[in-house]
């Protein structure tokens, strides 16, 4: 059997890119490692979808749109602006909605293996429980994050050095905190003589009903998250930090003092650090310039390099643009592999401005506009921009009259 469409990692993107090449009717498999979907919001602890609003499903368009009513409809959000959720929660809702969509899913699979001929990819090998299953696919589309298919298949890729890529986070959940007011925490940061060097400002979320669990985003290292030895010895100082931060909080943080740790995500946090080669590449200068954009396809934004200003380096450390800016359909497409589409944080775009497309809702748009783009054999831009329209997805920054 020969798939229509391959989609490895079934992060915010995998689950737009099936979900999109679903809908045009495709044969589409998506697999990953991890025991279902969701990518960092079920496997890092981060079930903050920032940007993607819970109260106005519509507003955010697409497969982002269908996942906050579906998440709404089941009761399943707290909070009013950014969908906040359970990790599980997340997973449950994409794998119902993936398999209404009609996509084969296939889970507890570690990319291994890619063939490519004649500059195209002809097969995956994916290995779990000591077997090794061979996927042949006539489109291939990487939402691993860290463009993990792209760079085993030999197409261009991009790294930036661990100074230019933003830090690792090792997230962690505490209960028991009263009366939490993000102002009085941020004042408490401030003046607190916080443990570690690394963190410019508070970050730190409420994540259940009434506010009672927080997320604590306050762990971070440098290093280089395409290497495992590099993620193993930055996961264990990660680990160390904890309950560093955990005291501290205790003692510094209004309505902290009575907490206690209740959850640590399983896997490290990684933002960003390998980025396919695009037929377009998304540059720091174009964010600066915010040059005009002839085929967009999703909408992120102009700023980049946010959080952890002190690990970055000067002069493009923490450039705040503000606002909108599009995503162009060349930024999906390998530069050197025909049949290949990136979506999601791995998209064409200099590794040191990843920030710029990383939130979910973002990874969501890429990633359906890849998949629609591989499922209709990678067309011209007009026939790509029907279909985006066609699924009700907001790709477009509505122009001044
Ligand atoms: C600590 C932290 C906090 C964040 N906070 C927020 C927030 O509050 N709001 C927000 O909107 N965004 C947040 N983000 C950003 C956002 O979560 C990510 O940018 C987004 O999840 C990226 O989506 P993705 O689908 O491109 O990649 P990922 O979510 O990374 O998914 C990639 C998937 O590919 C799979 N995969 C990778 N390699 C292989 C392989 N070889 N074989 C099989 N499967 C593989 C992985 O298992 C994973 O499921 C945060 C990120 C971090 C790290």
């Amino acid at each position: 059997m020969v798939y229509d469409v391959v989609i490895a990692g079934a992060g915010p993107a995998g689950f737009g890119a099936a979900m999109g090449a679903a809908r045009k009717g495709k044969k589409v498999l998506l697999f990953d490692r991890n025991s279902g979907p969701g990518g960092v919001a079920s496997y890092c602890g981060c079930p903050v979808f920032s940007g993607l609003r819970s109260f106005v499903p519509e507003e955010s368009g697409g497969a982002a749109g269908e996942f906050a009513s579906s998440m709404q409809n089941n009761s399943m959000i707290w909070g009013d602006v950014k969908l906040n959720t359970s990790e599980f929660s997340v997973t449950l809702i994409m794998t119902r909605l993936l398999k209404q969509a009609g996509v084969d899913l296939l889970f507890y699979v570690e990319l291994t293996g890619v063939k490519v001929e004649n500059n195209s990819i002809t097969s995956v090998t994916v290995t779990g429980c000591g077997k090794s299953i061979e996927i042949k696919g006539k489109t291939f589309v990487d939402c691993t994050g860290d463009a993990v298919l792209s760079y085993m298949a030999g197409a261009e890729t991009q790294t930036g050095s661990a100074d230019e890529t933003m830090t690792k986070t090792l997230l962690f959940r505490v209960t028991g905190v009263e009366n939490y007011n993000r102002e009085l925490c941020t004042k408490a940061f401030e003046e607190g003589n916080f443990p570690f060097t690394h963190q410019d400002r508070f970050m730190g979320t409420p994540v259940g009903e009434k506010g009672e669990d927080f997320l604590l985003n306050l762990t971070a290292v440098s290093g280089c998250a395409q290497d495992p030895a590099e993620l193993t010895r930055m996961d264990m100082e990660l680990k160390e930090q904890i309950p560093v931060v955990l005291e501290w909080a205790k003692k510094t943080l209004p309505g902290f003092a009575n907490c206690h740790l209740v959850a640590v995500a399983p896997i490290i946090g990684v933002r960003g650090g390998r980025n396919i080669v695009g037929v377009e590449t998304i540059t720091t200068k174009d964010l600066q310039e915010n040059t005009p954009v002839a085929e967009p396809v999703a909408i992120g934004k102009r700023t980049y390099g946010e959080h952890y200003t002190k690990t970055f380096v000067a002069p493009w450390a923490f450039w705040k643009g503000g606002g909108p800016r599009e995503v162009p359909y060349g930024a999906l497409r390998s530069v050197n592999i025909a049949n290949l589409a990136a979506g999601g944080r791995g998209i064409a775009i200099e590794p040191k401005a990843v920030s710029a497309i990383r939130l979910m809702p973002v990874c969501i748009a890429t990633g359906q506009a890849a998949g629609i783009a591989a499922a209709m054999d990678f067309p011209e831009y007009p026939a790509l921009r029907q279909e985006l329209i066609n699924q009700k997805c907001k790709f477009e920054i509505k122009k001044e009259q």
